[in-house]
């Protein structure tokens, strides 16, 4: 069994080492991307732009449906969490790509879009194993902005979900090329408050002890 709540009673502290990969989350992640990989496939085949709808609504209520079910029943992992972010890239990837190659006109946005998540977001939300964190959800144990900016509910909101519903509900290129650069503009100041966060030598079992007892980092050089 995997830990469930750190000896510090904080819930999104962990000191678990070993863990499980045949949680019913994680397996609700390897269906819904299996799910999500298939449609696409078929979107391709047959050149079917609903098939690429459902494929993209496949992982949509999948990647909500695992997290949400980790949370409810005690099952959260770090795992968990990596198998998350890793297959939320590949099926965003596939279906904005494969959108893409239909509608040349949205490649702007979908560019920076894909810069944005597939590598700033990913670098990001990668970060929290840095501490003794089950997930990105609790970040706000290490730093409070750098959570809210990205994984508070507006802020993951706005941040995956925004630039692709412009695109498909207004067409609107320049709306959504704008609307993609703000965001790309939040990840790049994430990143660089990240890198300024000091990062624990060792893992305690606690993010909050982790964070307060690590050393600072050396300060930024003066241009
Ligand atoms: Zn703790």
């Amino acid at each position: 069994m995997t830990h469930l709540v750190a000896p510090c009673g904080h819930r999104g502290c962990t000191a678990a080492v070993g863990e499980v990969w045949w949680t019913a989350p994680n397996v609700i992640t390897g269906v819904r991307t299996a799910g999500t990989v298939v449609l696409c496939g078929a979107a391709i085949v047959e050149r079917g732009e609903m098939l690429l709808l459902a494929a993209l609504l496949c992982y949509w209520i999948g990647d909500i449906a695992d997290g949400l079910l980790a949370r409810l029943i005690h099952r959260e992992t770090r795992t968990g969490a990596v198998l998350d972010v890793l297959t939320d890239r590949l099926c965003v990837c596939l279906v904005v790509v494969t959108y893409v190659t239909w509608h040349p006109a949205t490649v702007v946005p979908a560019g920076v879009f894909l810069l944005q998540f597939a590598v700033l977001d990913a670098h990001l939300t990668l970060a929290f194993r840095n501490w003794s964190l089950l997930s990105p959800n609790y970040f706000f144990l290490v730093d409070a902005t750098v959570f809210r900016l990205n994984w508070s509910p507006v802020g993951k909101a706005t941040n995956t979900g925004a630039v692709v519903l412009v695109v498909l509900l207004t067409g609107a290129m320049g709306a959504a090329t704008l609307l993609a650069l703000a965001v790309l503009a939040v990840k790049a100041y994430s990143t660089a408050r990240l890198s300024r966060l000091p990062v624990p030598r060792t893992l305690s079992g606690c993010a909050v002890l982790d964070a307060h007892s690590a050393p600072s980092p050396a300060p930024a050089p003066q241009a």
